[in-house]
């Protein structure tokens, strides 16, 4: 065969190649319009992975030419170099085209694509709303989180642990104080042996958990420990009866009814009551109510719902070694450690207008994906598979 023919041969052979690299591009267009059911926006919208496909199977093909080519050019050194530059060139020229095509074309598809920002759900019906005040500390972290667990119930699968967990101890401990209370009723009972009191209640709280054998009464012994300590700070304060333990109330917000149950509000023998929440968390400050977006609004909205003439409201900080009331009071020395808000009238009004905007917030719908610190609140939230912050910060979803 004399070179000539050769030379059309082979270039016979890349007509060939290049007629099955058309064809491949239609029928990958072809399967693209089939899978898009026929839309022409759907089918331009995905271009891109067809151009993607592309890239990847071009460069092959061109190779496999460039195999035969150096079947028949390998005894001429310059024709060789010739066809594996031709070869490359085109397969890469190929490439480049497919992929400014596919560009080109899903730019002028997106244009025509409609998009919106999904951040309002329907308002909520006035009444009663699921998940009590939880809700509105939910709205306040993240909109999207309330309308998830409020309106949606999602919530995430509970994980089995050994031993307690966080909520077993803190019914635990609320049981406690609620059967102390129930006993003692005042100050005036401190002055009094409390061991019957302290035994009975830590008894009753381990029996509501139905905790049994040497477990339960390690629970009871770590209760009656944490009784006696706690009722050492209560012995500092000035005279005072006990007015309420974990009554349940309706707090009304923005035509929304939230229930609610307030571990105990005192009454102070010179007037005036004190609100109290038990809590055990070793992370706790009064600073966690304020601003219009607070960490944890209960004890506020509580306060602005009280019928009651409230002297403070506080945290009792139920940790061993660590137990102290923390939080407001409208005179000095009210409760030890607790501090004088000078404008206490201010501080009430500022918490009513703070709860009535998210209340009014989560009544309206309001539901974007705003976590209040950052990916800070979503590290103790359990819904980014739900809300997909993380594609938000990052499209292949790392945390960046
Ligand atoms: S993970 Fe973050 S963004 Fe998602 S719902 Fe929770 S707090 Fe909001």
């Amino acid at each position: 065969m004399t070179f000539e023919e050769q030379y059309a041969a082979y270039r016979r052979k890349k007509r060939w190649y290049a007629g099955l690299f058309c064809a491949l591009f239609a029928l990958c267009l072809a399967v693209s319009w089939i899978t898009a059911k026929f839309d022409p926006l759907t089918l331009l919208a995905g271009l891109p992975r067809t151009t993607e496909f592309l890239v990847k199977l071009v460069p092959p093909i061109g190779l496999s030419t460039f195999g035969a080519d150096l079947r028949e050019w390998y005894w001429d050194g310059a024709k060789w170099m010739e066809s594996l530059l031709s070869t490359l060139l085109m397969a890469y020229l190929a490439t480049v085209l497919g992929t400014l095509l596919g560009g080109f074309l899903s730019f002028f598809a997106a244009r025509n694509l409609e998009s919106f920002e999904d951040r309002k759900a329907p308002p909520v019906a006035p009444g009663k709303v699921r998940g009590g005040t939880r809700v509105l500390a939910d709205q306040a972290a993240c909109p999207f989180r309330a309308f998830a667990r409020g309106r949606l119930s999602a919530e995430p699968l509970e994980e089995p642990e050994s031993g307690l967990d966080a909520r077993d101890r803190g019914k635990l401990l609320h049981a406690l104080m609620r059967e102390v209370w129930t006993r003692l009723r005042g100050s005036e009972a401190l002055k009094k042996d409390l061991n019957a009191a302290i035994a009975q209640s830590a008894e009753i709280a381990v029996k509501e958990l139905e905790l049994e054998g040497r477990f339960a009464e390690l629970e009871r012994e770590r209760l009656a420990k944490i009784a006696r300590e706690w009722l050492d700070v209560e012995r500092r304060r000035a005279p005072f009866s006990v007015h309420a333990i974990e009554q349940k109330r309706d707090i009304k917000v923005a035509g929304l009814q939230f229930e609610s149950r307030i571990d105990r509000v005192d009454e102070l023998s010179d007037g005036g009551h004190v609100l109290i929440d038990y809590k055990s968390s070793r992370m706790l400050t009064p600073k966690q109510w304020d601003g219009p977006r607070p960490d944890d609004p209960q004890l506020p909205l509580y306060a602005v719902a009280a019928p009651e003439e409230l002297a403070a409201v506080v945290f009792a900080r139920m940790r061993p070694g660590e137990m102290r009331f923390m939080g407001y009071s409208r005179a000095d020395k009210l409760l030890p450690q607790v501090q004088l808000y000078r404008d206490w009238q201010k501080l009430l009004d500022t918490w009513k207008r703070d709860a009535d905007a998210l209340g009014a917030a989560f009544a309206a719908g309001d539901a974007p994906v705003d976590p209040k610190e950052g990916l800070k609140t979503c590290r103790r939230c359990e819904l980014h598979t739900l809300c997909r912050v993380y594609e938000k910060i990052s499209p292949v979803g790392d945390e960046a």
